[in-house]
């Protein structure tokens, strides 16, 4: 290959999917002083700044209490154990989600129950959810009983996939209805609001959140929190996040080990400062791409993820569109230097740690297809108007041969 080959052939520009190091230069001084202090303190557990970020992220997502854990995983253990599920148990979710939502129902000893998703949205579909309990639960006395498995169903898990809040008022109709708890695994989605205004979190008995790296609100490594407005359950969320153990080694409970670092929580609480600020740009950029993939005139070849309700808060962690031969696509943006992901390939109803669940390919259509339709495109609020635009020609250039 001649020197001017090589040239032509490297990409016009590089769109990572994600580039961190331009959200952490700006703060990098700030949050060294801050990492300094509880070095200076050698207080690294449980201390004034899990405490500030607790009350400063309960306050953001409008619970009255926040427990701060280890990861968004955890946050979503503690929760069902908090609430008491566990052998015998079976807890309604999506299967189209992160595997964390699923395998932590599973790791509590409960059966996940599966449950379509909304294509426009992604999330739970709530006439799906009420399918569910109609035709394969019965109520016998108190319990609602899944018939097929003899467990016995306790909670729905609706996911806020991408930063959208699934539709909640329906689900939590259909979950009151049927004496269920609601656990809101709000990991991609802090700060989301319905139309009505109510943030991730908040409206289920308990939210869920991550801090993972990748999450709106990153921490430097692993980190969560759940969010309640209900007293007695914090309390028992905090003492299982200890082992169980109140007064300490005196122990009513079995917890574990699910607390969250102090110098992660000195981390997230500058950045959370700029969390709203964050989530604009990411809107800012839906928006850009919204605009130009309609007037790409790309047909159904591009579809863009619908807009979020009339004055509900899409955060847009992720900015998924559906796109006709994804894997064709993705491999050419990445020749073309644009990072993009898929979330997620496989459906969890199919995963093989699943199998045991007997289900089949078909049983959830719209999971499936969503999983091998969908991609996600860099939507990182510091990127610029000519990689958003680089992105979208390069994604017109494909489908245009
Ligand atoms: C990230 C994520 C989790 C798990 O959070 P971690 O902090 O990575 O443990 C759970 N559910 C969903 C939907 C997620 O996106």
């Amino acid at each position: 290959m001649t020197q001017s080959q090589a040239a032509s052939a490297a990409p016009a520009m590089r769109v990572p999917l994600l580039d961190l190091k331009l959200q952490y230069r700006p703060l990098a001084a700030e949050i060294q002083v801050a990492i300094e202090q509880v070095c200076a303190s050698q207080a690294f557990i449980l201390g004034p700044a899990v405490k500030e970020l607790e009350t400063a992220v309960a306050a953001y997502s409008q619970c009255r209490f926040g427990i701060g854990v280890s990861s968004g995983t955890d946050a979503l253990l503690l929760a069902l154990m908090a609430l008491e599920i566990g052998a015998g148990d079976a807890v309604i979710t999506s299967p189209f989600t992160f595997f964390a939502t699923a395998g932590t129902i599973a790791r509590s000893g409960a059966r996940p129950l599966f449950c379509d998703i909304d294509p426009a949205t992604f999330n739970l579909a709530p006439a799906a959810l009420e399918r569910v309990i109609a035709a394969q639960c019965e109520r016998r006395g108190a319990a609602l009983v899944h018939r097929a498995s003899g467990t016995h169903v306790k909670a729905v898990m609706p996911v806020h996939l991408y930063g959208q809040m699934a539709d909640m008022v329906p689900l939590l109709a259909c979950a009151q209805a049927a004496g269920l708890k609601v656990i809101e695994d709000a990991a991609q989605a802090i700060g989301a609001a319905d139309s009505a205004g109510r943030r991730a979190g908040s409206v289920g008995d308990v939210g869920c959140l991550s801090f993972f790296p990748t999450k709106n609100l990153g921490a430097f490594g692993d980190a969560g929190m759940c969010v309640t407005g209900d007293a007695a359950l914090a309390e028992r969320l905090e003492i299982l996040r200890v082992h169980g153990g109140k007064p300490k080694y005196y122990h009513a409970l079995i917890g574990g080990n699910f607390r969250l670092d102090e110098l992660q929580a000195a981390v997230l609480n500058i950045k959370l400062r700029f969390l709203d600020g964050w989530s604009a740009g990411r809107q800012r950029n839906a928006a850009f791409y919204d605009t130009a993939f309609a007037g790409a005139r790309l047909g159904d070849a591009v579809r863009s993820p619908p807009a979020a309700p009339r004055g509900a808060r899409h955060i847009y962690n992720q900015y998924v569109i559906r796109c006709g031969g994804r894997d064709a696509l993705r491999a050419h943006l990445a020749a073309a230097g644009v990072g993009t992901e898929i979330y997620y390939p496989v459906p969890l109803h199919l995963q093989q740690c699943f199998a045991y669940l007997g289900h089949r390919a078909g049983e959830f259509p719209e999971a499936e297809r969503a999983a091998a339709e969908t991609l996600a495109l860099p939507i990182y609020p510091e990127l610029t108007e000519p990689q958003l635009r680089y992105v979208v020609d390069t994604i017109a250039a494909h489908y245009r041969g």
